[in-house]
C-alpha cells in the first residue's frame, strides 16, 4: 500500500523526527501551520481515529499529551492545538492515523469553524438520535 506515513515509519521517506519508540513516531509537518506543527503517528498503519485499536489510541493519546507539554515548553507557545481529521469531508488528507500538535501564540491567527444555530426544537431531535445509537451501540463500548 501507498503510503507516505507508513514510509516515514519504515525510513523509506526522510522526515524531521523529533519522538520515536517501538510503536510510535512523531515528526515535523512538511507544511506547517505554524513552525513547530508536529504530527504523531502509530507505526502501524490505521486509517483513523475509528479504527486504531482503543490500547494503541490511548498510549498514542498519552504520548501526545507529553509531547504537547515538550513541544509549547521548547517553543515557548502559548497554547496549541490537537486536531485528528478524520475523513475526506474532515479535511483527512493522509489516511493514516495522526494526531497534529500546532503551538499557538496570542494573537496569531483565528482557527474556527463557523456555527450554525438549531432552530425551534431541533436541538433535541440531535439529543435522541445520538442518545438512541448510544444506546443501540452500547455493547461494543462494554465489550
Ligand atoms: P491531514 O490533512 O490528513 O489531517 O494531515 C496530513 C498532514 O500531513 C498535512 O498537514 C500535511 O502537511 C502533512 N504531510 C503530508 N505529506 C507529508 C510528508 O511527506 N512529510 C511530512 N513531514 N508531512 C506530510
Ligand atoms: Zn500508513
Amino acid at each position: 500500500m501507498d503510503c507516505i506515513f507508513c514510509e516515514i515509519a519504515e525510513k523509506s521517506s526522510e522526515a524531521e523526527i523529533v519522538f520515536e519508540n517501538d510503536k510510535f513516531v512523531a515528526f515535523l509537518d512538511i507544511n506547517p501551520v505554524n513552525y513547530g506543527h508536529t504530527l504523531v503517528i502509530p507505526k502501524t498503519h490505521y486509517d483513523n481515529f475509528l479504527t486504531i485499536p482503543a490500547e494503541d489510541l490511548v498510549a498514542m493519546t498519552k504520548l501526545t499529551q507529553y509531547l504537547a507539554g515538550v513541544v509549547k515548553r521548547a517553543l515557548k507557545a502559548d497554547g496549541f492545538n490537537i486536531i485528528s481529521n478524520n475523513g475526506n469531508s474532515a479535511g483527512q488528507s493522509v489516511f493514516h492515523f495522526h494526531y497534529h500538535i500546532i503551538p499557538r501564540y496570542e494573537n496569531d491567527f483565528h482557527m474556527r469553524p463557523r456555527t450554525i444555530e438549531y432552530k425551534n426544537t431541533e436541538i433535541e431531535i440531535y439529543r435522541e438520535k445520538i442518545k438512541e445509537a448510544v444506546t443501540k451501540y452500547e455493547g461494543i463500548l462494554n465489550g
